[in-house]
């Protein structure tokens, strides 16, 4: 009977304990991904590896293209890139986004290895609709930042935490990111994916985008600007 006692009060503990999460460490806020298929992906640049993962929380359907060879445990030039309709489908002057997804296929494939994740968190992370509100304010004068605000949005709501399981899916352990924002590169390092070097990608600026990418740098810390236009640095 006291044996008998003892295993339950074990096995309660053990239950509960399995139970607690340490929320927002990437290493205890793990994302359940199922990988589904991977297909040839022709473009202007060269053929891509397309491969599609289900996010199984959310129904959030993630793409990874790759290049060349990336499971060989060398440092593999790639980009995060957060899905952006506007910017990505329907040729928008409003950010960079379109420029950076081309420059980064483009610079992957003169590589002759990469990766680069289409991550589907529209518009920082509040949605399609939600940043066609947002762009509604900026008309009236808000910046980027002051219109999510007003939304009742975070500046910027993207997580990070669903690259993991694709990158471990691809064999990827350290990544040269083509990136301005410095949080994508601390987010990777925190998950234990260490980027070997931050590789700037600044294009497509013009008068349409300076306010937008001037707020960038100013309120959300992207490194942007004659200062950050060398070749490679180190985080
Ligand atoms: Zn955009």
């Amino acid at each position: 009977m006291i044996i008998g006692l003892t295993r339950l009060l074990t096995l309660l503990l053990h239950y509960h304990s399995s139970q607690i999460r340490i929320p927002f460490r990437y290493q205890e806020h793990p994302v359940p991904v199922v990988f589904v298929a991977a297909s040839q992906l022709p473009t202007p640049f060269g053929v891509f590896t397309m491969h599609g993962f289900l996010e199984e929380a959310t129904g959030k359907e993630h793409v990874a293209l790759t290049f060349g060879t990336v499971a060989d445990g060398e440092p593999v030039l790639g980009r995060l890139h957060s899905e952006c309709l506007t910017g990505d489908a329907l040729f928008s002057l409003r950010c960079d986004c379109g420029f950076q997804l081309e420059g980064a296929l483009r610079a992957i494939a003169e590589e002759g290895r990469g990766v680069l994740l289409y991550l589907r968190q529209e518009g920082r992370g509040i949605g399609l609709l939600n940043k066609i509100r947002a762009y509604e304010l900026q008309d009236g004068g808000a910046d980027t930042v002051e219109a999510n605000e007003r939304l009742g949005f975070g500046a910027d709501m993207r997580d990070y935490a669903i690259c993991l399981p694709m990158l471990k899916h691809l064999g990827i352990s350290s990544l040269k990111l083509m990136t301005n924002n410095p949080r994508k590169v601390k987010a990777l390092g925190d998950m234990g994916i260490p980027v070997a070097n931050r590789v700037p990608l600044q294009l497509g600026h013009n008068p349409h985008n300076s306010k937008y990418l001037a707020t960038k740098a100013g309120k959300l810390g992207h490194m942007l600007g004659k200062l950050h236009q060398g070749e490679v640095e180190r985080p």
